[in-house]
Parts: structure tokens; sequence; C-alpha cells
């Protein structure tokens, strides 16, 4: 029999609806594992209960920590249960400096845990039948949700569920950028863009010690003049500048003169990746020591993004 960790994080999967409406974590690993039918042997840590909006990068690395225990400690697989919110951030980090051969499976719920029709369960059959698989060795770190196996690179929540890339159907591409910490890597932050936006935002990132901002561009890649000059200041500082995009789905092509004037003050292309995780892959670059424009041109570009199909 195959052994099994599911560590909990909180988010919906856990929660439980209030007086108030609200809802909150209350569920603990034993329970959210009591009902489970499968022939896996189950162990629960219950590492944290909170809704994933609370979750910070030193999250992160208690989250590889208790991976690499249960990997030490003989463990088959590894399930992590997680809110959906940041769910595509956390995935991305893992799997940027996990490197071992022991799965890894991220899984939540859109609804919770006292609804009646509650997709947690059956998100956490799977995420557990998976992590015991004997095949599954060497996937890496994935998520899985309404029967489908994402990889985290291009994972992202919409209002109808999540897109991303399945991995079922194809062989699965690692992304690695070897271990590193996330709570000691260098401040990155995402500033968004709109119609007549100034620089305060890019100038009060830098100031508060930034190494890293990720532009949400406009469209294909551009900015307003005065954003582009707070990118030019930022640059000549030494910061690391992403072109993202606050379009969703689409792709950074910088083809109009903005996006000519932020490729020449330095800024870097991040082509379809959306900006949650251009912030994640820029933090591990810049933890890595690796060549910001390298580490983009090889995974800023996803291809195959779908929504789930349920099979
Ligand atoms: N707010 C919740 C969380 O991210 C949402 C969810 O889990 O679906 O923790």
């Amino acid at each position: 029999m195959s052994r099994v960790v599911v560590i909990t994080t909180g988010g919906t999967i856990a929660t439980s609806t209030g007086a108030d409406g609200v809802a909150r974590p209350t569920q603990t690993g034993d329970d959210l594992t009591a009902g489970l039918r499968t022939d896996v042997d189950v162990e629960v840590v219950d590492l944290m209960a909170v809704d994933s909006s609370q979750l910070t990068p030193s999250d992160w690395d208690r989250m590889s920590a208790a991976v690499a225990s249960a990997a030490q400690a003989g463990a088959d697989g590894v399930v992590i249960t997680h809110g959906t919110d940041t769910m595509e951030e956390t995935a991305l980090w893992l799997e940027l400096t996990y490197g071992g051969d022991m799965p890894v499976v991220l899984t939540g719920a859109m609804r919770s845990a006292d609804a009646e029709d509650a997709d947690g369960p059956a998100n956490l059959h799977d995420a557990v039948t998976l992590a015991g698989n004997a095949h599954a060795r060497g996937i890496g770190v994935v998520v899985t949700l309404a029967g489908t196996i994402w990889q985290p690179l291009g994972l992202t929540k919409t209002g109808a569920g999540f897109v991303g890339v399945d991995v079922a159907p194809r062989e699965r591409r690692r992304v690695s950028l070897g271990e590193l910490s996330a709570g000691r890597a260098p401040r990155v932050d995402v500033v968004a863009t709109y119609a007549g936006g100034d620089a305060v935002a890019v100038d009060a990132c830098v100031a508060a010690g930034a190494e890293g901002i990720v532009l949400e561009s406009l469209g294909s890649g551009n900015a307003g003049a005065a954003v582009i000059d707070g990118v030019r200041r930022a640059c000549a500082a030494g910061v690391a500048v992403v072109i993202s995009t606050r379009v969703p789905g689409a792709r950074v092509t910088v083809g109009y003169g903005p996006g000519r004037l932020l490729v020449e003050a330095g800024a870097v292309v991040a082509s379809t990746l959306p900006p949650p995780q251009c912030r994640v892959l820029l933090m591990a670059a810049l933890a890595a020591g690796e060549p910001v424009g390298d580490v983009f041109a090889k995974w800023g570009d996803v291809p195959d993004v779908r929504p789930a199909t349920v099979r």
C-alpha cells in the first residue's frame, strides 16, 4: 500500500460558513480525509488553516520544509490542500524549487466543505489517488482540480474556474531554478497600468526596496509616458522590470511605440505568463542569480493554455 502525506493549509476546501455568512477554515486534515475511500495509506500534517490571501513567501518555505520531511520519512507522495486564490503562486514557487521524484499534488475547492455540492472531497480523492500512484513518480509539482491535472506554469484562476495547461495527455516539462528560500528572495512588486496613470507606484516600489517590478501593462505591452519614465529610472537603478499584460490570455509583443520604449529602457518581455506568476518567476530568477532575460525567454511564454475539460 502506498503512503501519502496530506498537508493542510486552509482555503475553501476546509471552510464552513458561520452564522455571519462568512466562510472560514474550520476543518482539520482528519475531517477532510475522514470520508476518503482509497486504498492509499493517508497521514495528515495540519500545517496552517488560513485563507490563501494570508499566505506569504515564508509560508511557501514552510510548505517546502513539510514536503521535504515527508520525502525523508519515505512517503510515496504528498498532497497539499490550499485555497484557490493564490494557488497558482504557491504551486509555481514549489515547482521552481522542488527537484524531487516524489509527486507533490496541490488541490482545493471552489465550494465550501459544508456546501451541498462541495467539490473538495472529489478533488482530494483525485489528488490522493494521483500522489499515491507509482506511475506519478517524477511528475514534480502539479495541481488537480475538477478532474484536470494542471502544470503550475500558466495556471490562472478565473471567474469560471481555472485555465492552464492540462498535463495529463502530454509529457510533463518540469521548470526548475534549484533550491531557494522564498522568505529570503528579493522583493518583487506588481504595478498596474491604466489610462492617465503616473509613475508614483513604480517609484514607490523602488523606494521600498524592490529589486524587481512586474508591469501589468496595457494591451500587448504598452504604458503611458509617465510610467515609461518611471521604468527608465527603475532600470537605471538596477531594478529588473518585466512587462506582462493586464489583458487575460494576451501576448506581449511590444509592437507599438510605447512598448518599444519600455524595452529600450531595459525592461524584459514576459510574453503570455500572467502577472502574479511573473512575480513568482522573477523572485526565483533574482534569488537564483539567473539572468532575468534568459529565464523569461525560456518560461515566459506558455503555449496550450486552456480551460478545464472534465473527463
Ligand atoms: N478565499 C479562498 C482561499 O483562497 C478561496 C478558495 O479557496 O477557493 O483561501
